[in-house]
């Protein structure tokens, strides 16, 4: 392992992608979340690049941020849902 950098720590992504990322959980109702965040984070996919459930900082968490309409910045989804505190770290070579 080299450096971590982080990318973004104010991601805001469903709770699909937050059990994802978290407990690699996949729900019944997004069996693709997997696809989906590799879509959107082309550097999942190869190990570059891991998201993290809640904020960069020790004092962040991940409690929900409520209910939005902003498009998840984990899997692009644009239903309406809860949203939660997420960040994108990438790894050095
Ligand atoms: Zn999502």
């Amino acid at each position: 392992m080299g450096n971590v950098t982080v990318i973004a720590d104010d991601l805001s992504v469903c709770v699909d992608c937050l059990l994802f990322i978290a407990n690699c959980d996949v729900s019944e109702e997004r069996p693709g979340i997997a696809d989906d965040i590799a879509r959107e984070w082309p550097g999942v996919a190869d190990g570059s690049v891991t998201l993290v459930a809640g904020g960069a900082s020790d004092t962040d968490d991940s409690d929900g941020q409520g209910f939005s309409w902003h498009a998840c910045d984990g899997c692009g989804s644009t239903l309406g849902g809860d949203r939660h505190v997420a960040t994108a770290l990438r790894n050095g070579a």
